[in-house]
């Protein structure tokens, strides 16, 4: 049985660019997939701006923008509906079924080899130290080595699990969901994030699909502490935002045109370890979310880039022992935790509805700390 470089378990944004820039660099590179795309994935479909580098990287952007929606402004309020605005330089707007389509196609083009319907179950072990991955394919189970293996399985990562490196911490774990709507009046263009006071301390998110019929992705984000303590009927509280709120008004003649789809989202309030000996997780897989406006596929991406420049490091050096590849998490601790411990702050904040109101209000006086925050 052939020994791969590298197998990347998982197809989302992360796993796609990741594996995408490993075969660029000319790794015999692996990604596997459990679903067949295109394949759906609740989110408020908004491929934020630190992705974008790596998009183009991999010769994907073109096709993001063009079948997506580079929206001009994005609008957050507070629970006492102070509005704060600013513009949008990069991000856009996408639904998931088809963007993440474009990154997994761009990791073939770039010479990964892509097998879908590829259901990893569990990681093959030699002397502590992971050597490839165990999965059902084709009505058979099978086993694939590799030198290193690349956990980018989302948030409920098999590989963080049988790492024993999967978090849980309900304080810093949200249930997110989303739907999507149809006939909003008048159509939206913006990308919006409400605190809304019956949400709170969740949010909703709104955000625009002009190429899909106009519908607008209707989102939700619920810490995962309160909701189970009040077992809270999103649903219902989402009527409540559309007949009370005035950003909810546009929504009020909307028809909701899908179904709710919820999901985990692990946010780096709870980042803990993020390697082993053979193996390193990013994205959803490694709590990279953040925790603010809940944005995790620039982070999976960003994640997936410190990745690449050690598992290549290591692929040279032939060594794949944890003291390794624990550079991979020097790396990102480095470049990516300053930012990701300012959301945090911020989403402490977010928990307060005083304390959002009086931030929210006070950057609103203060043009020049406003254009910092959306700069
Ligand atoms: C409702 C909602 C709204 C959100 N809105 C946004 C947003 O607008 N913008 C944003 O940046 N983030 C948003 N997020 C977060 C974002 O969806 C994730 O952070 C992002 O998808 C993480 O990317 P990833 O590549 O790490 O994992 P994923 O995108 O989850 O991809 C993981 C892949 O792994 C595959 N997989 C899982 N298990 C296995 C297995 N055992 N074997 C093989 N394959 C497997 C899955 O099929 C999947 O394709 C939202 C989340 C939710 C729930």
């Amino acid at each position: 049985m052939k020994t791969w470089d590298v197998i990347v378990v998982g197809a989302g944004p992360g796993g796609s660019t990741t594996a995408a820039r490993l075969a660029m660099a000319g790794c015999d590179v692996l990604l596997v997939d459990k679903e067949r795309f295109p394949r759906e994935k609740p989110c408020s479909d908004i491929y934020g701006r630190y992705g974008v580098d790596a998009y183009k990287e991999i010769g994907a952007y073109d096709e993001l923008l063009e079948k997506g929606f580079l929206f001009p402004e994005l609008m957050l309020t507070s629970p006492d509906y102070t509005a704060l605005k600013g513009p949008n330089v990069l991000s856009v707007t996408c639904p998931r079924r088809v963007g993440d389509n474009i990154l997994k196609e761009a990791a073939a083009q770039q010479g990964a080899k892509v097998l879908e319907a590829f259901w990893v179950n569990d990681l093959m072990m030699e002397r502590g130290r992971v050597v490839g991955v165990k999965a059902k394919y084709e009505g058979r189970f099978v086993e694939y080595p590799a030198r290193i293996v690349i956990g980018a399985d989302g948030s409920h990562s098999w590989v963080a699990n049988r790492l024993g490196l999967f978090s849980d911490n309900y304080d810093e774990v949200f249930l997110a969901g989303r739907a999507y709507y149809a006939d909003c009046d008048p159509p939206l263009r913006t990308m919006e994030v409400h605190y809304d006071p019956y949400f709170f301390p969740g949010f909703v998110c709104l955000s625009p699909h002009p190429g899909y019929g106009d519908v607008v992705n209707v989102g939700i984000g619920y810490q995962m502490t309160p909701y189970v303590q009040a077992l809270e009927d999103v649903e219902a509280l989402t009527r409540k935002f559309i007949e009370t709120s005035p950003f909810g008004e546009k929504l009020r003649k909307a028809r909701k045109v899908s179904d709710w789809m919820g999901w985990r989202v692990p946010s780096a309030g709870q980042i803990g370890k993020t390697y082993a000996a053979g193996a390193m997780l990013i994205g959803d897989a490694g709590s990279f979310v953040d925790p603010f406006i809940l944005e995790g596929i620039a982070n999976s991406v960003r994640s997936g880039g410190f990745a690449v420049q050690t598992a290549l490091e290591a692929l040279e050096k032939g060594d794949f022992s944890e003291s390794f590849l624990s550079v991979y998490e020097a790396r990102w601790r480095e470049k990516m935790k300053p930012r990701l411990d300012a959301l945090q702050q911020m989403a402490l904040v977010a928990r307060n509805a005083e304390m959002l109101n009086a931030t929210f209000q006070s950057l609103k006086a203060n043009p020049a700390a406003l254009k910092k925050m959306f700069g």
